[in-house]
């Protein structure tokens, strides 16, 4: 079997194959220097905490109990199919039976900001070390993109007492990821926190001081100036190596309900697409749990098991004081209502509802308990009587 990706699914495949008895030979290659770590922490105490910046997910010696060939530092560069081998970054060719494709995410770089000097972007360990040095000492921090990642930064370099600013094209941050009523909630927390938030702007152009990024022109005319400017504004699936090899790359990898494609490959973690019969429609989650479930799902196909892969998904976010914990899916339109607490009180639940008031998601504010119990409850139709309309 090659791994393809040596984060937290590639890692899990591995572990979980050697646990479940697999005897054959392991190969991974991994385009990042070091053991497989963990990348939350990057965002949050990574940037802020003391702390040695090791995030290991997996000791030297656990490692090589795995007794798996592991090339690291080294990508993939092609794969073909019909020999079956993957080709690398150093010339190997790593005939395989099986291939697992787990290669993540890459930050994606919008046209205007390609090529330009100075700029930050956070997915790997070494983004991370490089912006936290920016950081020390720095005044302003400027933050394109307010998912979860750049709102962590922002909610970091506050921490850090670097006064920030934080640019969307939407009139709240996260609103994609959890819908109005708590987007309002984050921009709240964040102006409360003293981020300066220029929602409902996208980015004209960059300022430039001899070669260097200094800030942003933003649509509505005004600019904004920094020592550091972070581009957040998401990610795409790190499949270019896979662009000869005749698979549906529509979004990611598409995969079967087994993670499988074909007879011989499988993909698991951020790069995979999976149909989700739980949810109708086929999901890529770019979340850490998302990663560890579909990795071990894989490695148990891999053996045989033929079990469908369609879990509740989860992420979290830290930010300030406040923990966020999604369940499920919560999608563009979706009707919301509180189940627990009260939505303007510092913690409560809300569910996310489908056209049919079936429940498909739920986010607890800082109420992980609360959110458990409602978790169970997703797939079920929710009667309006149980819950206040928002
Ligand atoms: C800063 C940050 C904070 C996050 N915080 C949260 C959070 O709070 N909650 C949450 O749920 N999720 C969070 N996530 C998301 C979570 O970390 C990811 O979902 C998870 O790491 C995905 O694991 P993966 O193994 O699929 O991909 P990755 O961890 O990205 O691993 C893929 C590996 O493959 C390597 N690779 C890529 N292409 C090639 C190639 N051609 N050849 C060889 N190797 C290759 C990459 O370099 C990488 O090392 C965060 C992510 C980041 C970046």
């Amino acid at each position: 079997v090659v791994v393809v990706g040596g984060g937290a699914a590639g890692l899990a495949t591995l572990s979980t194959l050697r646990e479940e008895g697999f005897a054959g030979s392991l190969a991974m290659v991994g385009e990042e220097p070091g053991l497989p770590y963990d990348r939350p922490p990057l965002s949050k105490q990574g940037l802020t905490g003391p702390g040695d910046g090791n995030h290991a997910l997996i000791s030297a010696d656990a490692m090589d109990a795995l007794q798996c060939d592991v090339y690291r530092g080294e990508a993939a560069i092609r794969l073909d199919a019909r020999s079956r081998s993957v080709v690398t970054s150093r010339g190997r060719e790593l005939p395989y039976d099986v291939l697992v494709v787990a290669t993540g995410v890459r930050p994606r770089i919008p046209p205007w900001a390609a090529g330009h000097q100075g700029l930050h972007v956070l997915r790997t360990a070494q983004h991370a070390a490089r912006l936290s040095a920016a950081l020390q000492g720095a005044a302003h921090l400027l933050v394109i993109g307010g998912g979860f990642l750049g709102t962590e930064v922002a909610a970091s370099a506050r921490r850090l007492g670097v006064a920030a600013t934080l640019v969307d094209i939407h009139a709240v941050p996260m609103l994609a990821q959890v819908g109005p009523l708590v987007a309002q909630r984050i921009a709240e927390l964040h102006a409360g926190h003293g981020v300066a938030l220029r929602c409902g702007n996208g980015v004209r152009r960059l300022l430039l001081e001899q070669g260097q990024v200094v800030g942003a022109e933003l649509t509505d005319g005004s600019s904004c100036l920094a020592d550091v400017v972070v581009i957040a504004t998401g990610s795409d699936p790190a499949v270019e190596w896979l662009r000869d090899g005749g698979l549906d790359l529509t979004d990611g990898l598409s995969c079967d309900a087994l993670c499988q494609v074909g007879s011989k490959a499988f993909g698991a973690g951020d790069v995979a697409s999976y149909p989700s019969a739980r949810f109708g429609r086929r999901l890529r989650l770019e979340h850490r749990m998302n990663a560890t479930e579909q990795g071990i799902a894989v490695a148990r196909n891999i053996l045989g098991a033929g079990e469908a892969y369609d879990p509740i998904p989860f992420f979290w976010t830290d930010q300030y004081d406040v923990r966020l914990q999604v369940h499920g899916i919560v999608e563009p339109g979706a009707s919301q209502r509180a189940l627990w607490g009260d939505p303007a009180s510092d913690t409560f639940v809300i569910g996310y509802c489908g056209p049919e008031g079936v429940l498909r998601g739920v986010l607890a504010w800082n109420a992980p308990r609360e959110a458990r119990r409602w978790r169970a409850r997703i797939g079920e139709p929710l009667e309006l009587a149980q819950a206040a309309t928002l």
